[in-house]
């Protein structure tokens, strides 16, 4: 079956008159797996409309944020009274108070935070404001992690620059990035060697604390502990980057899933219920160095937007209630036997990772995987013919072998299933082609 995208090929081709590339994120073009980005009208539930009318089960979520679904009613209706009411004062409001306290009290390591707009500038500050408290310059990250592009940190920085080719950026000096020393995820031998001899000039240490820009690798069992370890003994400041993670892997974060405490916080993404939003946060005596407070200038005109805080703080209600995670985690879990269960039918090489409502697929011969070489060595042919049989049949996955997967709590039974008969196909369809091309 091939589905009818012709409105999307058209708009496509006016999008490349102006927009570069005719996208306004380069990990929405289609170029890991060939073909044109479709262009979306809506969404429902656990669904995205594209251009031509048809609907897909998606897996994308606006890049993580809709862990209710696309169009919750709480979050709409929420939103629906906000746009009554002003979009914006310049000026404090209530309901900003409102969700820093409800996330200071649901992430462990948040004593004080302040709203961004966006992931970027979330990291982008929580840096800064490490220099500042620390009056240290180096900053450690780890390969395949992504924290925005901001350009200090576009190094070797992950999914969108790994499906473009190009690990590093243009444009950003040397001077920059000879400040970041990048390290290998779940190396904690590394990383203590680095430490032993570093240490003292090390501002922090920025991390994703489950990785989900290289595909979906989470931590080793010692490593975050390592981390915390390091941090205390040369006075370094420890960052988990939850802006993927945060209220995704568990209502705390993997902070309270992997119950290692940060001193910072970034968060982003779920927490604006949809909308543009991000966060940092952490011990009080560090945010404090923030002005008007301290010395670290941070600002931005439509920080707290009462749009984004209304959607999000209806957003954190629901995912609030008892039982969302364990249901959430379950669903994942089914949906993820069920891809194994018919790879390994098919016999097509192929496991999977997850934590919570995130998960990683890899074409890979591999038990597990646990590092990002792992992850470059998975076979690139199978993917992308696994997306486009995925795509032809109703379900939308991340054009890219390097992204994390999203399921939300609108995913039910009928869209599992719908995924899992996609992916029998699939899987047979990969398995013959291996079987004609040895
Ligand atoms: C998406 C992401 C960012 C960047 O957030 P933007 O809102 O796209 O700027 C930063 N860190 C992590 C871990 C992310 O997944």
């Amino acid at each position: 079956m091939t589905l009818k995208q012709d409105q999307s090929r058209k708009l496509y081709e006016q999008a490349l008159q102006y927009i570069p590339g005719g996208v306004n994120s380069p990990v929405r073009a289609f170029k890991g797996v060939g073909g044109n980005p479709l262009f979306f009208k809506g969404g429902e539930g656990a669904y995205l409309i594209d251009s031509d009318n048809n609907h897909y089960v998606d897996y994308v979520g606006a890049w993580g944020p809709l862990i209710l679904g696309h169009c919750h009613d709480q979050v709409i209706a929420a939103l629906s009274q906000q746009l009554q009411t002003g979009l914006g004062y310049g000026a404090s409001t209530e309901a900003e108070v409102a969700i820093a306290k409800r996330l200071c009290e649901l992430v462990p390591s948040l004593e004080k935070v302040r709203l961004v707009t966006s992931g970027t500038e979330a990291t982008m500050s929580a840096i800064r404001l490490a220099r500042g408290f620390t009056g240290r310059d180096l900053v450690v990250k780890f390969e395949g992690c992504y924290h925005g592009h901001v350009d200090g940190l576009l190094v070797k920085a992950g999914s969108g620059a790994l499906t473009l080719g190009e690990p590093d950026s243009s444009g950003v000096p040397r001077a920059y990035t000879e400040l970041t020393h990048v390290l290998c995820y779940n190396d904690s031998q590394g990383v203590a060697n680095f430490f032993t001899e570093y240490g003292n000039k090390i501002a922090c240490l920025i991390v994703e604390p489950v990785a989900g820009n290289m595909n979906f690798v989470p931590p080793a069992p010692e490593f975050l502990r390592t981390l915390r370890q390091v941090c205390n003994d040369s006075g370094s400041l420890l960052i988990f980057d939850e802006v993927m993670t945060g209220f995704r892997v568990a209502l705390g974060g993997a902070q309270a899933l992997y119950d290692v405490i940060p001193d910072l916080t970034t968060l982003g993404k779920v927490i604006g219920g949809g909308l543009p939003v991000g966060a940092f946060g952490g011990r009080e005596d560090i945010m404090d160095c923030i002005a008007p407070v301290g010395s670290v200038y941070q600002a931005g005109t439509l920080s707290g937007s009462p749009l984004a805080v209304a959607a999000g703080l209806a957003m954190l209600d629901v995912i609030s209630e008892p039982g969302f995670y364990d249901r959430l985690t379950d669903q994942t879990a089914r949906l993820l036997a069920g891809l194994c269960e018919r790879a390994e039918a098919a016999g097509v090489p192929f496991t999977t990772n997850q934590a919570g409502g995130m998960f990683g697929c890899f074409f890979s011969t591999e038990q597990s995987i646990s590092h990002f070489s792992q992850v470059m060595q998975c076979n690139m042919q199978h993917f992308q013919a696994y997306f486009h049989h995925m795509l032809n049949n109703g379900v939308y996955l991340a054009p890219s072998a390097y992204e994390a997967g999203f399921v939300s709590s609108a995913h039910g039974e009928a869209e599992i299933k719908l995924t899992l008969d996609a992916a029998e196909s699939a899987f047979v369809a990969i398995a013959s082609s291996q079987s004609t091309h040895p």
